[in-house]
């Protein structure tokens, strides 16, 4: 390990990992050993002793069966995530782990699972499921495409800042226009596909801000993205 080593960690990559979420990591990993830091890659599943000292979390979707399995593990380590993420530290949260940071997801067969409260939002189970391409805009990131999957209906709590503007698909809720969530450095988002291989833009702003928080600088040279590029061009081009 060098004194560039970045601590990446994957939450409860057993249970909550669908729609090849796995990319997220993988797209994290490599485009940080490009800028020239080396990744310390952890897992975190239930029971295992929290990693306190990690710089950067991603975590994915899961059925609900998942989010049962995983939620009194989360509960656990709530206060820290929760200490972590004012504290600056970069998380990504897709789908069903997106509706854990919230308040609370009251499911469809009418179970209650409680959140950790990172994200001013609350989650229930709709009567159909929410598929297909998603585009939206947002005010950081530009132009996001991806995949979504949910019956989750999403609503943002007063001032809590959606992550952008549906320009195809649903979103949070299929009602207000709104996707995903963003508060400090955390992202939250329906998106699969995996989200991040199509937009480097969320991959930088997370690395970007494990890194500042880390050592100090970011200064590495721009990537070459011109086959993300291409691969954005394609998906916000496939019909819903
Ligand atoms: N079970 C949740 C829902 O359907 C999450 C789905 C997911 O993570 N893809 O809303």
């Amino acid at each position: 390990m060098t004194d560039r080593t970045v601590h990446l960690v994957q939450l409860y990559p057993r249970d909550m990992n669908i729609y090849g979420d796995w990319g997220n990591t993988l797209t994290l990993k490599r485009r940080l050993e490009k800028y020239g830091y080396a990744v310390r890659l952890s897992d975190h599943d239930p029971g295992d002793p929290f990693p306190a000292d990690a710089d950067l979390l991603v975590g994915g979707g899961g059925q609900d069966s998942g989010q049962f399995r995983v939620q009194e593990d989360l509960q656990r380590i709530a206060p820290e995530l929760r200490a972590m993420a004012a504290d600056g530290v970069p998380m990504l949260a897709i789908c069903g782990l997106y509706q854990l940071f919230g308040h609370e997801f009251r499911t469809g067969a009418g179970e209650t699972l409680p959140g950790i409260g990172i994200l001013d939002v609350t989650t229930v189970g709709g009567p159909t499921r929410l598929i297909g391409n998603i585009v939206l805009e947002s005010p950081e990131f530009g132009t996001v495409v991806g995949y979504e999957n949910h019956s989750g209906i999403t609503r943002l709590g007063p001032g809590q800042a959606p992550l952008g503007t549906v320009r195809k698909g649903a979103g949070n809720n299929g009602e207000d226009g709104t996707e995903g969530a963003r508060v400090h450095h955390v992202v939250a988002s329906y998106l699969h596909g995996s989200m991040l291989p199509k937009n480097p833009a969320v991959a930088d702003h997370l690395i970007r801000a494990a890194v500042e928080r880390r050592f100090g600088t970011f200064d590495a040279e721009p990537l070459d993205d011109t086959l993300a590029e291409r691969a954005r061009e394609v998906a916000a081009a496939r019909p819903r």
